[in-house]
């Protein structure tokens, strides 16, 4: 046998010749295998390629019978090309007929090889298609073969992915990697977007696969990890580490992986069968990732995804990518797919051209969702596998209505989604022309509708919507986009900003609401095994009173001579707001001596938030000018679940009859005090829920802006007093099996009431 220890190098330098030839691609494809029989003295050699509905098909061979090409077919998992394909790991055996997997193809004339070797053509760890070579005497291929054709399976997935061998796929058939994938994920903001995915951190490709040198393409490597591990060090040093979304955890298993001498080996192995340091790095990290993507082990798999964006880094150094030069083709219908994404990111974005985010991670809580949802676009979470299935530049169409993510969409889907999309349009058309409508119920009751905001961006969205007021300014957003604290003088300048763009329209600010899952990144704070019980909000304040103070200051100054409206998050005790007091009236004192002018009327409020209130009704009452009630967190302490875990939060309802009396305790509490009572969670933004709300007795919620239109046109269909009756007897009521649920919507169709 001839020493193929050079082998490798002629083929891949052959191959080479042959990407740079223009070729039709059956013609390219056939040279391909042609070279590679040759080189490696094998009788056979077979390129097998994924179509979508999950066939592998011949496209090209070498020793068997050519009249088999797009003939012959395997499904997925069928012999042994399916079970290479389907388990994305290569087969090396001395005789193949004794493999139970085996399947004889009469179509393709094979005679008895005994000796087969077959790898899976990878890319971003997903099989494309599968690649082999047959020989008739009883040998094992060596190590350095297989790498071989491994190497060469690159190119071919490279062939595949450009879409070149779409000229050479029989009609009304398509490839896999076009193969239109839905995703199901959760719906975290309503909408519908139609685009064009845009990677967060976008997949380097490699069109450069074969060195010319290899030695060259070593020290290439070499520097580009010495610069990715300094780089690293240095994100762990630095203090904003959250901002980036990165926890430290996470860069600390980034750390352990950039210096694992197995996985530099397995890069310089490949640079010396052949390839790019880059085509190294992707070829490691696809094999890697096939093999991971088979562990069930959540917390394996977790590492799979830290892996992989470790070796996405390791590619950007080499190839100098920066995110600008991805920005200069941005679409004007952008999809953002991220596996996790902070929320100061996602303002990076240009903001007109967003139609939809998908992550895979997340919670309907979480910051980035807060502020997609401010900025009115659709988010999917919890989209598994959503970032290795789509490609940049990939139409998309995301459901944030039912959670769907459709990559990828075949034309009738298409087509129904811009139904739906023109139905939508229509409908806020309807909206809008509401908007300057007085929200009266039918039967005479005016409601207040408020908007809940926290951000500058939001601000538009006032006059837009048509809303009242702003019922809750969520003001520690401007310090979780922040990468230091926000000085004194930038809140003072930044509450000064929102008054004026709010024209008139009350704003009640919510003092800094951080802590449990909301982070900011220069206050780290010790782990806590309950986050949400935990160290945070109010508490926080309490025990920080500087930076109580600085804020407290900065709205008095901001609202000089105007009404300052402002609550306090998370109160347990009626103390609290005492000692608030004390602090505040401390700042008042400080500003009148050096001269400045004070709001001409403050209005002090507490979110009640902690069952504990419930029982504090009547001195909390006492104790502020107005209450809102933060259903979000009220309903996670009353039910025990955690907001943020999709598995336990829709496990109870807001509309059940114990969350229902809840509420109805707390407004029958305000008429007894003669408190102004409101509600500020996002029960207030569902317009079945918001019904629910007026009929027990609410007339003033706040809500995300979208939701003012389709909130009012539920009550300007709606007779409060018939509702009232309905409900008080279905509170009152303890029936089983009848859920209020049901009983709201049957309501409301009998009735009419859009929701
Ligand atoms: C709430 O808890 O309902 C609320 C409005 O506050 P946040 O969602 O910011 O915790
Ligand atoms: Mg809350």
């Amino acid at each position: 046998m001839r020493d193929l220890s050079a082998g490798p190098r002629v083929l891949l330098k052959r191959l080479r010749e042959l990407m740079a030839e223009p070729l039709e691609p059956q013609e390219r494809l056939d040279r391909i295998v042609r070279q590679i029989a040759n080189n490696m003295v094998a009788e056979v050699c077979s390129a097998y390629v994924l179509r979508s509905d999950g066939v592998l098909e011949l496209y090209a061979t070498e020793g068997l019978n050519k009249d088999a090409v797009h003939l012959a077919q395997l499904k997925m998992g069928q012999g042994l090309v399916g079970t290479i394909a389907a388990s994305a790991q290569s087969l090396n055996l001395s005789d193949a007929q004794a493999h139970p997997a085996f399947r004889y193809l009469p179509e393709t004339g094979e005679e008895i090889y005994h000796s087969f070797l077959g790898v899976p053509i990878l890319r971003a760890g997903r099989s494309l298609g599968v690649l082999v070579v047959q020989n008739k005497a009883q040998r094992n291929y060596r190590e350095d073969e297989l790498e071989a054709l491994e190497t060469t399976a690159m190119v071919l997935a490279e062939m595949i992915a450009t879409g070149e061998l779409k000229k050479i796929t029989r009609p009304g058939l398509e490839l896999d990697l076009t193969r239109p994938v839905s995703i199901d994920g959760d719906g975290y903001s309503e909408g519908i977007g139609l685009g064009y995915v845009v990677l967060h951190e976008p997949r380097i490709v490699v069109t450069n696969l074969l060195n010319e040198d290899s030695e060259t393409e070593i020290r290439r490597l070499a520097e580009s990890l010495g610069s990715l591990r300094i780089s690293i060090d240095d994100m762990l040093s630095r203090r904003e580490i959250s901002m980036e979304g990165e926890h430290r955890d996470v860069l600390e298993t980034y750390r352990m992986f950039a210096h694992d001498q197995g996985w530099v080996r397995r890069m310089e192995e490949a640079i010396h069968n052949g390839l790019t340091a880059e085509a190294a790095v992707e070829k490691v990290q696809s094999d890697t990732k096939a093999r991971m993507m088979r562990l069930t082990d959540p917390y394996l798999r977790e590492r799979m995804h830290d892996f992989d964006d470790l070796a996405n880094r390791l590619l950007r150094q080499l190839t100098g990518f920066s995110p600008h030069s991805a920005a200069e083709g941005f679409p004007n219908d952008a999809i953002v797919f991220a596996r996790a994404m902070g929320a100061a990111e996602l303002l990076d974005y240009p903001r007109a051209n967003l139609r939809g985010l998908v992550l895979e991670e997340g919670a309907v809580t979480s910051h980035v969702v807060i502020v997609a949802r401010a900025m009115g676009i659709a988010v999917v979470g919890q989209a598994a596998g959503a970032v290795a299935l789509a490609e940049n530049g990939d139409p998309v169409i995301i459901d944030g209505d039912d959670g769907k993510v459709h990559v990828r969409p075949v034309a009738d889907l298409q087509k129904a989604y811009e139904e739906k999309v023109k139905l939508r349009a229509k409908r806020q058309e309807q909206f809008r022309a509401l908007r300057d409508v007085e929200p009266v119920t039918k039967d005479g009751h005016r409601i207040k509708l408020q908007m809940n905001a926290g951000l500058l961006v939001d601000l538009p969205q006032l006059a837009d919507s048509g809303a009242e007021g702003i019922g809750l300014f969520r003001t520690e957003l401007q310090f979780m986009i922040s990468s230091t604290m926000p000085k004194g003088e930038e809140q003072e300048s930044f509450y000064r900003n929102v008054l004026k763009q709010a024209g008139g329209r009350p704003v009640t600010f919510r003092t800094l609401d951080i802590g449990g899952d909301k982070v900011v990144p220069y206050f780290r704070s010790q782990e806590e095994e309950n986050p949400a019980l935990g160290w945070r909000a109010i508490r926080l304040s309490l025990d920080r009173p500087g930076l109580l103070r600085t804020q407290l200051r900065a709205l008095l100054k901001a609202a000089s001579g105007a009404e300052l409206k402002m609550m306090l998050p998370m109160v347990t005790e009626v103390s609290e707001i005492r000692a608030v007091r004390e602090l505040m009236q401390k700042e008042i004192q400080h500003i009148s001596k050096f001269g400045h002018q004070l709001p001409k009327k403050l209005q002090f409020g507490a979110m009640l938030e902690v069952p504990a209130l419930l029982w504090q009704l009547d001195e909390l009452m006492d104790e502020v000018d107005f209450v809102s009630v933060g259903s979000n967190d009220l309903f996670q302490f009353a039910m025990a679940v955690d907001r943020g875990n999709a598995r336990v939060s829709d496990r109870f309802d807001v509309l059940g009859r114990p969350f229902l009396r809840i509420l109805r305790d707390i407004v029958r509490a305000g008429e007894r005090n003669k408190t102004p009572v409101t509600l500020c969670g996002e029960m207030a933004s569902k317009p079945l829920s918001a019904m629910a709300l007026l009929g027990i007795g609410f007339r003033s919620i706040s809500m995300s802006p979208t939701a003012i239109g389709p909130v009012k046109a539920m009550l300007l269909g709606l007779d409060v007093g018939r509702l009232s009756e309905v409900l008080t007897a279905a509170l009152d009521d303890d029936t089983p099996g009848v859920s209020v649920r049901e009983l709201l919507i049957r309501h409301a169709e009998e009735n009419t009431i859009p929701v």
